[in-house]
């Protein structure tokens, strides 16, 4: 099939990757030059609103998708009048949004910090008296990687805080997490859904650094092991698997989607709550390229085209390891066994995904062993962000 993809970057790009085997083309609408997508695909160098890009990218497709949520809903409404546009419409708008986003979280009763909307310094004391202090203020559209986010600790700092920030804000609870964790499912146009098992996720200044799949105390003891201790102790990991399926399947109803859907979660108490979503493959979901039979990518490409989901059988425990900024020793990398480099052809910048590194392993001993030695190999890296347990 044609696939038209709105963004060049290294999602784009990943997914021409995974999709030209089973038979695809792609184009993408991408601003920049020379994009990470443009290995793999034909690139129509124009903005997202740009109306003749849009139709050239209409022209050239079957079926077209988004490597970002932020497409102007008017690009979308453009798209989805002249072919399937997928994930649709209406799931972009609400992902666009951290007040909707929240809103359709508690309209199917998915747990939430307490929120509240905040549109100036007037509503402060309203929104703190839901959410208590410390509290987070954050924009409702367009943040992303920690950006336009602020914790506050009392009422004087939140009214400093919007007074900067301006309005179109959401104040939520600042939650003491044991862990922050993220679900990725995918829904089919024929129906079919898929769900990749809970990732844990470590962020560092806003930005992903490292994730541990499937979170780590999800891996059963292997059969041939002995138990730790003869004291059985509940593992609430494969409830929380449990939970975090049932909540993504709501929202996937709810939105009628077709396609990946992340939602970042936390661990509070045993409990999840649900933090936001990405209509879209995300970088919590890199690790699938090495540590599933099966991508989010190719599932992705699956769900938008109709082709049949794959239920993704995990190969083992796998790290995804950021590269951000600066590009270590490619070749020192790729001699450590189990270490799988995956870059994204951009160039570096401070603070930049730049590409990214899964690390698989027979066990998580081995997969611990060797990601400790990639981190070590990225340049001005501090301490490698430990998983949970183990
Ligand atoms: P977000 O852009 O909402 O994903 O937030 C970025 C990061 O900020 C999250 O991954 C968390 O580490 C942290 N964060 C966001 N919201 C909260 C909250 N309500 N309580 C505690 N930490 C938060």
């Amino acid at each position: 099939m044609r696939i038209g993809i709105l963004g060049g970057g290294q999602l784009a790009r990943m997914l021409a990757l995974e999709g030209i085997p089973l038979g695809h083309r792609f184009t993408v609408l991408e601003r920049a030059p020379d994009p990470p997508a443009g290995v793999a695909s034909t690139v129509v160098a124009a903005a997202y609103d740009d109306p003749d890009g849009l139709a050239a990218v209409a022209r050239a497709s079957e079926v077209v998708t988004y490597e970002f949520e932020n497409v102007p809903a008017e690009s979308a409404a453009f798209l989805a009048a002249r072919l399937p546009a997928l994930p649709p419409p209406g799931a972009l708008q609400v992902a666009q949004d951290r007040l909707a986003e929240k809103r359709v979280f508690r309209e199917l009763g998915i747990a939430t910090a307490p929120f509240h909307p905040v549109d100036g310094p007037a509503d402060v004391e309203e929104a703190v008296a839901v959410t208590g202090v410390p509290a987070v203020i954050k924009t409702r559209r367009l943040g992303y990687d920690g950006k336009g986010q602020v914790v506050v600790r009392s009422p004087g700092e939140a009214e400093a805080a919007v007074e900067r920030l301006g309005a179109g804000l959401i104040a939520e609870r600042f939650v003491a997490f044991d862990r922050e964790l993220s679900v990725l499912a995918v829904a089919g146009r024929d129906g079919g859904r898929a769900f990749y098992p809970l990732t844990e996720n470590h962020h560092e200044g806003g930005i992903l650094r490292v994730s541990y799949a499937p979170a780590p105390s999800l891996v059963p003891p292997r059969a041939s092991e002995p138990a730790p201790s003869s004291v059985p102790s509940p593992d609430r990991t494969p409830s929380l698997q449990a939970t975090a399926e049932r909540l993504a399947s709501l929202v996937l109803d709810r939105l009628d989607y077709v396609g990946v859907l992340a939602i970042e979660l936390f661990e509070h108490q045993g409990r999840l709550l649900a933090n936001e979503m990405a209509p879209r493959v995300h970088n919590s979901g890199h690790w699938t390229l090495d540590g599933a039979d099966v991508s989010q990518f190719e599932n992705h490409i699956r769900a938008v085209t109709g082709m049949p989901l794959a239920a993704p059988r995990v190969r083992g425990p796998t790290a995804m390891v950021n590269i951000i900024g600066e590009l270590p020793n490619l070749g020192a990398v790729a001699a450590i066994p189990g270490a799988h480099l995956h870059i994204y052809d951009k160039t570096p910048r401070p603070g930049r995904k730049i590409g990214h590194i899964n690390v698989t392993g027979s066990d998580e001993a081995a997969v611990k062993h060797a990601t400790a030695r990639v981190w070590k190999l990225l340049p001005g890296a501090g301490e490698l962000p430990r998983a949970a347990r183990g």
